[in-house]
């Protein structure tokens, strides 16, 4: 038995616990903050960090980091099409390379590279596009022709069924991290700061006078509030109605799978918008395979033998040999789908109560940065950052869209 292990066992001081034991709620906190997925608790960590407010609390129905946090497959990229998804994304990214040093926690970043294939020559212009406009703006991304591609994943089918690959977008920057590391990290981070983290507390309602958030109700009381800010990804409709807000969201399932672990063959993640489908093998050795949303809106997490047919063939025309893989595990999230694929961050129309919503397929790659400017919009009162001007809820009634939706298919 290793030393360490029985010097634990024996006096059981060896590891520090990374969040304080639990405590009752306080009548009052200068921000609540619902959802603690990593959106919530990057949102709290951040607001501690750089602006000193710590009578904060973050309030989830479930455990931390169990929602949509647990079940994404942690794609990390900013090859988007829109200057302001770019933008976004790439800050995002910055912060994803330095979250280890800064939380003294491995969140396993891994910076593979992202690949994915045009099968028409629409494909390949809009491809082009997103080359230039990710490059412009400091990401990095460039095309590749087929025998390129054959070099970079040998393994890869070039001629899948009826759609032969023409050529491909090669994402430097394409990445994966620990989705529960990152949770993990922040909400460590946050919590050594003074920020209390209330699990297994879920908002019921929300106390609304004179257009401004007053309390949020639980099932284990009311609590006052100086602002609030709604984190709760596939269930972000829900809590607008509370507040009265309408949202143009429609949520649907996803779902993705994993096959046992099998010897390392491919390091880059892999998709294909046409096919519906990407492949990438985890740490572990495990080839995990995702796909698009349930065609039908559902908030439901239960794993279809449809959705694993028809995803397991597309994963066999991009790479046939494995087709004797012994599937795992299936599983399903929720996603909320804007109308231009683009997420809700910024104001609501009730003065002090913010939204972080919408997050679709795409919210994992986004924790860092949206965390970080939604700490400064409620730190500055309602001021909001440059960054995500653009993704005001407004928009929708401005007719001004982020029109990602050829960006995010099934590349998440
Ligand atoms: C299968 C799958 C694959 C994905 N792959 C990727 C990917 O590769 N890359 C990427 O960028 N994104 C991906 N996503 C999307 C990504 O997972 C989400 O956008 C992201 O996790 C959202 O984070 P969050 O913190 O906002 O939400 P969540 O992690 O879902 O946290 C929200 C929390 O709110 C809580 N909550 C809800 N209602 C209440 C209430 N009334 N009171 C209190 N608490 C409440 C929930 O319990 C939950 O813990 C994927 C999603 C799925 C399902």
């Amino acid at each position: 038995m290793p030393f360490s292990l029985l010097k634990h066992g024996l006096f059981g001081k060896s590891f520090a616990p990374d969040l304080p034991p639990p405590v009752d709620l306080k009548p009052a906190y200068d921000v609540v903050i619902i959802g603690a997925g990593g959106h919530g608790l990057a949102t709290a960590y951040y607001l501690s960090k750089y602006h000193g407010i710590t009578n904060v609390a973050v309030l989830d129905k479930g455990y931390l980091g169990g929602g949509n946090t647990a079940r994404n497959t942690a794609v990390i990229r900013s090859n988007y099409l829109t200057p302001e998804g770019v933008k976004f994304y790439i800050e995002s990214v910055k912060l994803f390379k330095n979250l280890s040093n800064e939380f003294d926690f491995n969140i396993m970043y891994s910076e593979r590279g992202q690949l994915t294939l045009a099968h028409t020559d629409a494909a390949v212009r809009a491809f082009r596009q997103r080359v230039e406009v990710n490059n412009h703006l400091g990401g990095r991304s460039e095309m590749l022709d087929r025998q390129q591609i054959h070099e970079l994943v040998p393994q890869l089918n070039l001629d899948p069924g009826h759609l032969p690959v023409i050529a491909g977008l090669w994402h430097i920057d394409g990445a994966t991290a620990r989705h529960d590391a990152v949770a993990w990290g922040y909400a460590k981070g946050a919590a050594a700061r003074g920020v209390e983290i209330h699990q297994k507390t879920e908002v019921t309602d929300l106390v609304i006078e004179n257009n401004r958030i007053r309390a949020v109700k639980t099932n284990r009381g009311t609590v006052q509030c100086g602002a609030a800010v709604q984190a709760v990804a596939g269930m972000s409709s829900v809590l607008m109605r509370m507040a009265g807000i309408r949202a143009p969201i429609h949520t649907y399932p996803l779902q993705a799978m994993v096959t046992q672990p099998v010897k390392p063959f491919l390091t880059p993640l892999v998709s294909s918008s046409a096919l519906h489908c990407y492949v990438q093998q985890t740490g572990r050795g495990e080839i995990l395979i995702g796909g698009g949303s349930d065609p039908y809106p559902l908030y439901n997490t239960r794993s279809t033998l449809d959705l694993k047919e028809g995803l397991l063939a597309s994963a066999l025309e991009m790479f046939p040999f494995l087709a004797n893989a012994k599937l795992m595990r299936q599983w399903a999230g929720i996603t909320d789908m804007t109308p231009d694929y683009s997420p809700i961050m910024g104001l609501s129309p009730i003065d002090n109560y913010y939204l972080d919503a919408g997050w679709g397929t795409w919210g994992f790659k986004a924790t860092p940065i949206c965390g970080k400017t939604m700490a400064q919009l409620v730190a500055d009162g309602g001021k909001v950052p440059e960054l995500i001007r653009a993704f005001g809820l407004d928009r929708f009634s401005r007719f001004e869209q982020v029109n990602e939706m050829g960006a995010t298919a099934a590349s998440h």
